[in-house]
């Protein structure tokens, strides 16, 4: 049978016991995985990783058994067979629900993933909140259009939803990659498979109550904990799985991308990695620029696709940023996430920070130089201390890879035309920050990079309505917005003939 998972947190930032079925989410039940296995949850924040619990382990045979309730579900009470105006209500409901919980799902995000309560509070929770919130809006809005073509023949189009969409999302943002996925999707009516990080599946199975409380019909959406290669493979594969809509990596993408194209050819939406740059000019606001460049790169540990990893300062204020940009560093406070003060908690997992600390360690032995960090914070769990280099070459890993963690690489530029080049230079597109108060050179240089989004004197902005999503290979597709909306829907066209004769 499932476990209960039972916490008790008793931190300066939430009290309170939270107690919930958990297992894999199949027709509105828990249940276990059909070999009956578990993961391992760990606390980041402890020793080596203390197991927090173990939760359901599902299997490719639970990804036939969940695709076939979900094809059943949309068949029978979802998909076309309910209104928008009633899946609207319904996502409405899962928005409140979210709000009313908003909280502990906030505590689960940090104790599962190590990300500070602050931001898990004030950025994961409120923007799952306001993400379903939105998609609830559209719900009752998917319609095609009417084509004048002819007198003699009516022709119209159809947005239908597309049937069972497989979904497969990270860890660095558990629930708000979950919010993501499902909002889109339930507002066209399409039903759901979904796989969660095995790293962090805490919120997204406390969801699943969320789910059924809203009055989801039992099928619709299907939550399965499982690992990748298992899990995350048989979903890629599935031959009843239409689309497909995964965030992770560039290299699992690829994976995605090739499984789809050796099953049913299902339509991929790809969310992946980058290295996206943050450009200060010589006449930005320094104060400011420091505070977003610091923000751009440490915010969520490093562990954010569009983290502004490689930092490019104009030569005439290269050293007075530097030196405020490392001031502002080692000010930010690591430790437990759930104190008000801290600034920074544990990677992820261990795999994570050794990872990190591999590209700490290149760094050093290509030549580059510390200006600070570059060591693992204290002795206990997966800390790592905020981590600026300098002094590097365009050919450097730390340059060139993702390195998803709190290290960043401070660059001298020229001028702007310098500067474009440099930052382009990546096989990454997702994002880049530009930082003057000129706007003829702002706005030239926004549109001059190659990157989904372009943010001009800010860093980490987001939007339910603002489409995101990357060039080159960050990815293929968008998420949010009304753009996403149509990775969701089928276009048919139908003629009807109101005279033709042959
Ligand atoms: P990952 O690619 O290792 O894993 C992502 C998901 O894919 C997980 O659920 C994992 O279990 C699953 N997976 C692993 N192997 C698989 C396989 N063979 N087939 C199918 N699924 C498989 O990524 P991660 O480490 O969880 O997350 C970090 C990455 O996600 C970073 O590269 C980051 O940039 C990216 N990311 C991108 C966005 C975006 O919007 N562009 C947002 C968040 C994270």
């Amino acid at each position: 049978m499932p476990s209960v998972f039972t916490h008790e947190f008793n931190t300066p930032a939430y009290k309170g016991k939270v107690s919930f079925d958990t297992g894999i989410f199949i027709n509105g039940k828990f249940v276990d995985g059909s070999d009956r296995t578990t993961i391992d949850v760990i606390n980041p924040s402890e020793s080596t990783g203390k197991v927090i619990t173990a939760v359901s382990e599902a299997t490719p045979k639970d990804v036939d058994t969940a695709v076939d309730v979900a094809q059943k579900a949309f068949d029978t009470v979802w998909g076309l067979n309910c209104p928008g105006t009633r899946r609207s209500i319904l996502l409405g409901n899962f928005a409140r629900l979210l709000e009313e919980n908003a909280d502990e799902l906030a505590a689960l995000e940090s104790l599962d993933n190590g990300k500070t309560f602050h931001w898990a509070r004030n950025a994961d929770v409120a923007a799952s909140i306001d993400c379903i919130r939105y998609y609830a809006g559209w719900a009752d809005k998917i319609s095609g259009q009417v084509q004048e073509t002819s007198e003699a023949k009516l022709t119209y189009t159809r947005h239908e939803p597309i049937g069972v969409v497989g979904q497969i999302i990270p860890w660095n943002f558990p629930l708000l990659m979950l919010a993501w996925k499902l909002g889109p999707a339930l507002a066209t009516g399409n039903s759901i498979v979904l796989k969660p990080s095995e790293f962090t599946p805490l919120t997204a199975i406390r969801v699943c109550h969320l789910i059924n409380e809203a009055g989801f019909p039992p099928g619709v959406v299907n939550i399965l904990t499982g690992y990748g290669n298992t899990v995350g493979n048989a979903i890629s594969h599935h031959m009843k799985i239409e689309k497909i809509a995964f965030t992770g990596s560039t290299l699992v993408g690829r994976k995605v991308m090739e499984a789809s194209s050796k099953s049913n050819l299902k339509d991929v939406t790809l969310e992946l990695g980058g290295k996206s740059p943050s450009i200060i000019f010589d006449d930005a606001d320094l104060d400011q620029a420091v505070k977003w460049a610091a923000f751009g790169i440490f915010w969520n540990h490093g562990q954010t696709c569009c983290a502004g990893s490689r930092i490019f300062v104009q030569e005439g204020i290269y050293d007075e940023f530097l030196k405020r940009f490392t001031e502002k560093a080692r000010s930010i406070k690591v430790g437990d996430p759930f104190h008000p003060q801290t600034g920074q908690g544990p990677q992820v997992s261990g795999i994570q920070f050794n990872r990190i600390m591999g590209y700490i360690q290149s760094g050093k032995e290509a030549g580059a130089k510390v200006e600070t960090g570059g060591e693992r914070h204290g002795t206990e769990g997966y800390f790592i201390q905020p981590t600026i280099f300098t002094n590097t070459s365009p050919d450097m890993k730390i340059v060139q890879e993702e390195i998803f963690g709190p290290v960043g690489v401070v660059i001298k530029f020229k001028d702007e035309d310098d500067v474009v080049r440099h930052a382009n230079d990546t096989f990454y597109g997702l994002a880049a920050a530009v930082f003057t108060p000129n706007l003829n050179r702002a706005i030239r240089t926004a549109h001059r990079l190659k990157a989904g989004t372009a943010w001009v004197n800010c860093i980490n902005q987001f939007d339910s309505s603002v489409p995101f999503g990357g060039f080159k290979q960050s990815g293929i597709g968008r998420e949010m917005g009304e753009y996403a909306l149509h990775h969701y829907t089928a276009i048919k066209s139908v003629h009807i003939n109101l005279g033709i004769k042959l």
